[in-house]
């Protein structure tokens, strides 16, 4: 499986689409091409298509900590705070399969 077949997040009760494709022109905001964003009315999480692989996977954990903080109520984060903490998840999730498979099995 690759990052890009992943079409389907759920985040707290909401199931996310999301959608791998070039960002349109409201994708650029001054000057910079946005790498992913999350919109929560839309139940919607972009990607950029055009990012290799690993920048698309950072992008998706980078817009799921949003995610994640925002169903928690923590509306308040900086991006800073955002990037570090989906530094480090997604590091913590690759090297701790045995414990990811756990959980899931927790019913
Ligand atoms: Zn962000």
């Amino acid at each position: 499986m690759s990052i890009r077949d992943i079409d389907t997040i759920k985040i707290g009760t909401v199931r996310y689409r999301v959608i791998h494709q070039k960002p349109s022109q409201e994708g650029v905001e001054e000057n910079k091409i946005i790498v992913g964003c999350i919109k929560y009315e839309y139940g919607e999480i972009w990607t950029n298509n055009e990012s290799p692989d690993d920048v698309c996977a950072n992008t998706l954990m980078h817009e799921v900590v949003h995610g994640l903080f925002n169903h928690s109520g923590q509306y308040q984060s900086s991006e800073e705070q955002i990037e570090s903490f989906a530094t480090i998840l997604g590091l913590f999730i690759r090297e701790n399969p045995k414990l990811i498979e756990a959980i899931q099995k927790i019913k």
